[in-house]
């Protein structure tokens, strides 16, 4: 990782957490940072959007900021369900996540809507994770970079900057299966990424690349070492404290 690429270890509780266990997580975590674990990267926990508010009263004063899974892209009005950047910032969020895998299959995100759901994020001042990945087929077909660079062109808005986004290159076959690209493998697709921002934006080569997908405690310091790989977006380990810190202190 490039020194001046402050570390990012960012935890993903997706559709996990009642009230009393989402608590007693954000306690455990801010229990374990207070004691010294997790001392180099920031992190970022983003529970359910029922929880933001509780679990942002718990870690208020910690270093452990708190952020949504998803926003929508206007400030308000008749979208029943929905909830707006405002709304998250307004319930304790500093950071969103938009473009994850699962919202992209489960409710046909495109690249211009995930890119709208960043500027949205920008808009409230929330930082806005955006998420990137192949497909296992897509891999298969040799089409990887392909895929991953147009998602990454067509994701990023007008006004995105290091300072308010960061991109996660989370291959969909590696989320929630236990299974990872080779360090190779990721570096490759961080390096082509890194040029690929550049490319798009003088300046946007400084934005953070998190990768995502299986990191568990016993892989991440081999992943987080790869070149290009700024931090991760950590999905079922970050349910557990003792993972997530673990995870955590292998940041460079
Ligand atoms: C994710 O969904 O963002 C993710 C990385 O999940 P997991 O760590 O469980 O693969």
């Amino acid at each position: 990782m490039d020194s001046r690429r402050r570390a990012l270890i960012a935890g993903n509780w997706k559709m996990n957490g009642l009230r009393a266990p989402a608590l007693a997580l954000a306690r455990a975590l801010a229990a374990g940072v207070a004691g010294g674990r997790a001392a180099r990267p920031e992190l970022v926990v983003c529970p359910p959007a029922t929880v933001i508010a509780a679990v942002a009263e718990a870690l208020a004063g910690t270093r452990i900021a708190v952020g949504g899974q998803d926003c929508h892209v206007g400030a308000s009005g008749a979208h029943t369900g929905d909830l707006s950047a405002e709304m998250l910032a307004d319930a304790g969020a500093s950071v969103v996540i938009v473009g994850h895998s699962e919202r992209r299959a489960d409710h046909g995100e495109t690249d211009q809507l995930v890119a709208a759901k960043a500027a949205a994020a920008h808009r409230a001042g929330l930082a806005a994770i955006v998420c990137i990945g192949e497909t296992e087929a897509e891999r298969d077909r040799g089409r990887t970079l392909a895929v991953v660079g147009g998602q990454l062109a067509g994701s990023l808005p007008a006004g995105a900057g290091p300072a308010n986004t960061v991109i996660a290159y989370e291959p969909v076959w590696a989320i929630g299966t236990g299974r990872t690209p080779t360090l190779a493998e990721v570096a490759e697709v961080h390096g082509f990424l890194r040029e690929r921002l550049k490319a798009l934006q003088p300046g946007w080569e400084e934005m953070r690349i998190l990768y995502g997908g299986s990191v568990k405690p016993d892989n991440a310091r081999a992943l987080l070492a790869a070149a290009n790989v700024d931090g991760a977006l950590v999905g079922g380990a970050s349910l557990k404290a003792e993972d997530f810190l673990a995870i955590a202190d292998s940041a460079l």
